[in-house]
């Protein structure tokens, strides 16, 4: 009788694995064909400068329309691209329309703005200065249109091999900032090596201010390493105006969070950047 029991759960433990396995090729298969049909998208939500309230960028965050699932969030494909290497064909896709979008905004006579992709550790290769620079001459912009967030995860391994590629993004003009700052393990002897223009806030730390003193600690503490650094820090997951009010007397310089705009499809965020959109928000805290 225990032997049965014992092969049933091996049986059941086999048929999970089963299951998280198929779900995972289910995945990948979809997600392959999603890349070549037209089935990712941008969503941009916009950056604000604290002390002028207006729009100075936008980050470009993807999403799956999936024709049975609807609007799919990254969160339910990005993770598994990463581990299966897939990670890389949606980053250059993401290039490719952030690009696309930007020329478009450029050509319209849209106010210059800084659009931001991610990148994950594993796009992070020699490659990628010359597919940006190449990107950016086909579709004629500027360096200055361009930033990459990268997160802490990319600077783990090989850091001389890392920061010489982090030397030739920058050395095109284009800006690097670190995303989610605080939540991995990049010591500050390698923070005052990286040629990083920004550093964020992980939005984990946002969220508990006013009320968690540790939080406001941390965001207070980011934000003094990054003015002694000589980086700029912007807020992300900014909700609240008494979290905006904190960070602005911290001396943050950039947010961007549900207080001011969700992650908004192309013609919105147009839309935002034409009215020259200064959210009611920004001067409660004024
Ligand atoms: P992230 O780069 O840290 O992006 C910020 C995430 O926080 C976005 O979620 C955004 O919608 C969300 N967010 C912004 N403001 C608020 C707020 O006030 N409250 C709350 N609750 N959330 C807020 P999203 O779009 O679901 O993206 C999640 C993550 O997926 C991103 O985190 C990034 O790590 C990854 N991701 C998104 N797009 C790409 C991409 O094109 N390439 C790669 N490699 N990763 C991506
Ligand atoms: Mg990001
Ligand atoms: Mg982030
Ligand atoms: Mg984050």
């Amino acid at each position: 009788q225990q032997g049965d029991a014992d092969g049933d759960h091996v049986a059941f433990y086999s048929q999970d694995m089963n299951q998280g396995m198929q779900e995972r090729m289910r995945i990948e298969t979809g997600l392959r064909h999603a890349l070549g049909n037209g089935q990712l998208l941008l969503h941009y939500q916009p950056k604000f400068s604290i002390s002028t309230g207006k729009i100075i960028g936008a980050e470009a965050l993807v999403r799956w329309h999936h024709p049975e699932r609807g609007l799919v969030p990254p969160a339910e494909f990005i993770p598994l691209a990463e581990a299966t290497g897939l990670v890389v064909q949606v980053g250059e896709w993401v290039l490719e329309a952030a690009c696309a979008q930007a020329q478009k905004w450029k050509e319209a006579g849209l106010p210059p703005i800084r659009l931001a992709v991610n990148v994950s550790a594993r796009e992070f290769t020699s490659a990628l200065p010359g597919r940006v620079t190449e990107t950016l001459k086909r579709y004629g912009l500027e360096p200055s249109w361009l930033e990459l967030e990268i997160t802490e995860s990319t600077l783990m391994h090989n850091i001389d091999r890392v920061i010489g590629i982090m030397d030739r993004i920058t050395a095109l003009g284009v800006t690097l900032s670190l995303d989610d700052f605080g939540t991995g393990y990049s010591s500050l002897s390698y923070l005052k090596r990286f040629p990083i223009d920004t550093l964020k806030i992980d939005r984990s730390f946002t969220t508990g201010i006013p009320a968690d003193a540790n939080d406001c600690a941390i965001a207070s503490t980011i934000i003094s390493i990054a003015q002694q650094l000589k980086h700029k820090v912007i807020a992300e997951g900014v909700e609240t105006v008494e979290q905006l009010a904190f960070l602005k007397s911290s001396g943050c310089d950039e947010v961007q969070g549900y207080l001011f705009s969700q992650p908004l499809p192309a013609a919105q965020f147009e839309q935002a950047l034409r009215d020259n959109w200064r959210p009611a928000q920004a001067d409660k805290a004024a």
